[in-house]
């Protein structure tokens, strides 16, 4: 029974008797169920939502905004199975040493595991990706033929890789319905535990008033940051405040990246200034640059972690000969073929640039940076429950979302680093985003989110400082762990799901260790 719509309650004999269950089948529950199928375990993956987007689904995303707005909560999150990769852009960086460790200036900082510790898994997460082994600077600079731009040490400069296939669901199908247990149209409503503290059944209910109730072995929450937030603290009736709460940190410390404009750029030189900050294309592989902020100026200055990303936009969508390209591809009209004779010239200019130079060249667009800033890891930045209700009659989540004001005072100060190093390179002069320099006391509004949801069940080396152990086990319960950036206990700048994907690498390697002294146990039970 690979794929199993629960919308047909016949499949319920079925479901009993695999030895891992995982909720939620986006980037991190994919990746699970086919890790922990080739280690021989029968693997259970339950998703709300359906093969294709579904509005009834996707309503279950309905959040209570208390602070700080978040755009669009439900439609930044993707209830389908392929979860929100058949949305995202698929853009992958790691995170940086300094973002594991302790730093005396931001408030509850430091992983209780090292870089290293998650480092070793990049590889494979890069792989699971479909992007490339080579390290995100160096390797990259002499594949593309760059020289470093900058004055060294001012910025960091590197890039960031796009997955060539970011539908993780496209992508693995087939390993999922060879291997795996989908079922859809599945919601987990209630989760109870065992006197002996273990979880010993989770409720499922389908879209059509039936709820089963299946007897499990091990439990992976993969429900992306802000549900498997919900989930916990909904099931609080057998412990206060929901589970994994015992330390009151549950749906603490909710992170997202703030994110703001830096600054207009005048090029010198604009197809010189895209060939060193444009989108690069490498067999077939797109990459961006990134310009983040160096350690020892984080340090120096005691701020946060920042990066820099280019865009190069028109002005007036109309002129973009990239535009017409898709339109022609999406319409095949006859208006969008003159649009396209229209951008001739420019085209040719792009495709030479593309086949000689290996970027995306965009004659003729302005130039932009804007900048993706670390938050603090805020106790009073929050997920917890409304009081409305959705459709199955659970309490939805409420987000109390607030970002300290350093996040604010590294984007000014990065700001103006990145202007100065421009600058100083003789590359462009840079116009500051005018709300960065004068005297901002609505600073906070500034930023936009990113869709970028961190913490909330964050990972501490004791039970009283979080939520999951180091092992993304939650504290005291054994058989329930959590797989999400939820667990993240800071949230570097760097887009999150390679290192989500990473942890995800090393639970299931840990899980696999762990497995014999299982067996054993349980024929000793
Ligand atoms: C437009 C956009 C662009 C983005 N771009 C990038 C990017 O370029 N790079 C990057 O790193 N990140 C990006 N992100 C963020 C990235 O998409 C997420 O970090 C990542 O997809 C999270 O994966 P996940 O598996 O934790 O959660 P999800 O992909 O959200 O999957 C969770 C799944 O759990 C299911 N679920 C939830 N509750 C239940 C329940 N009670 N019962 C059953 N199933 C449940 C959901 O339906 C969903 O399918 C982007 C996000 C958006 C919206």
């Amino acid at each position: 029974m690979p794929y199993a719509d629960f919308n047909r309650p016949s499949t319920v004999a079925a479901l009993e008797g695999h030895d891992v269950c995982i909720i939620g089948a986006g980037a991190a529950g994919i990746l699970l169920a086919i890790r922990l199928t080739s280690q021989n375990r029968k693997v259970l993956l339950i998703e709300s939502g359906d093969l294709v987007p579904d509005e009834e689904k996707q309503a279950l995303n309905e959040i209570e905004q208390t602070a700080k707005q978040m755009r669009d909560p439900v439609w930044n999150r993707k209830r389908i199975v392929g979860g929100t990769t058949t949305a995202w852009g698929g853009q992958s960086l790691p995170f940086s040493p300094l973002d594991f460790v302790r730093r005396d200036w931001v408030t509850s900082s430091g992983w209780p595991i090292e870089y290293g510790d998650v480092a070793k898994y990049y590889d494979a997460a890069n792989a699971f990706l479909h992007v490339d082994n080579w390290n995100y600077d160096s390797d990259l600079l002499t594949r593309f033929g760059v020289k470093y731009p900058l004055i060294e040490g001012g910025v960091n400069y590197h890039f960031s890789k796009w997955a060539p296939e970011p539908n993780l669901h496209k992508l693995y199908r087939r390993d999922l319905k060879k291997n795996v247990t989908v079922l859809y149209n599945a919601h987990l409503v209630r989760i109870d535990l065992h006197e002996n503290g273990r979880v010993q059944s989770l409720s499922i209910a389908n879209f059509v008033g039936f709820i089963h109730r299946l007897s499990v072995g091990e439990v992976i929450l993969a429900a992306g940051g802000i549900e498997t937030n919900r989930i916990l603290l909904l099931n609080d009736h057998q412990v206060a405040g929901g589970l994994g709460n015992h330390s009151g940190w549950l749906g603490r410390a909710f992170m997202d990246h703030p994110s703001i404009v830096g600054g207009t750029i005048v090029p010198n030189d604009l197809k010189q200034f895209q060939s060193l900050f444009g989108t690069r294309v490498y067999r077939r592989r797109r990459y961006s640059t990134r310009l983040s902020a160096p350690t020892a100026w984080q340090k120096k200055n005691q701020l946060l972690n920042v990066s820099a990303t280019f865009l190069f936009p028109y002005p007036d969508g109309l002129s973009d000969p990239f535009h017409a390209i898709k339109q022609l591809s999406r319409q095949k009209r006859i208006k969008a073929v003159f649009e396209v004779i229209r951008h001739f010239p420019k085209l040719t200019q792009s495709a030479l640039a593309l086949a000689m130079h290996g970027y995306l060249y965009k004659p003729g667009s302005s130039a932009v940076f804007g900048m993706n800033v670390e938050q603090e890891p805020l106790f009073g930045s929050y997920i917890a429950l409304a009081k409305s209700r959705d459709q199955f009659g659970l309490r939805k989540a409420s987000l109390h979302w607030t970002i300290s004001e350093k996040s604010w005072q590294t984007a000014v100060l990065f700001a103006k680093r990145v202007k100065v190093e421009l600058e100083r390179a003789n590359l462009a002069t840079v116009q500051l985003n005018p709300q960065l320099y004068a005297k901002n006391l609505d600073w906070e509004n500034q930023f936009s989110d990113v869709n970028h949801h961190m913490g909330g069940t964050r990972m501490s080396s004791v039970a009283s400082q979080g939520v999951v152990t180091p092992d993304l086990q939650v504290w005291g319960i054994p058989n329930l762990s959590v797989a999400s950036c939820s667990v993240f206990p800071t949230s570097s700048h760097s887009n999150p799901t390679l290192t989500l994907l990473a942890l995800c690498e090393r639970l299931s390697e840990r899980m696999k260790k762990s497995m014999l002294p299982r067996i054993l146990s349980r024929l000793l039970d």
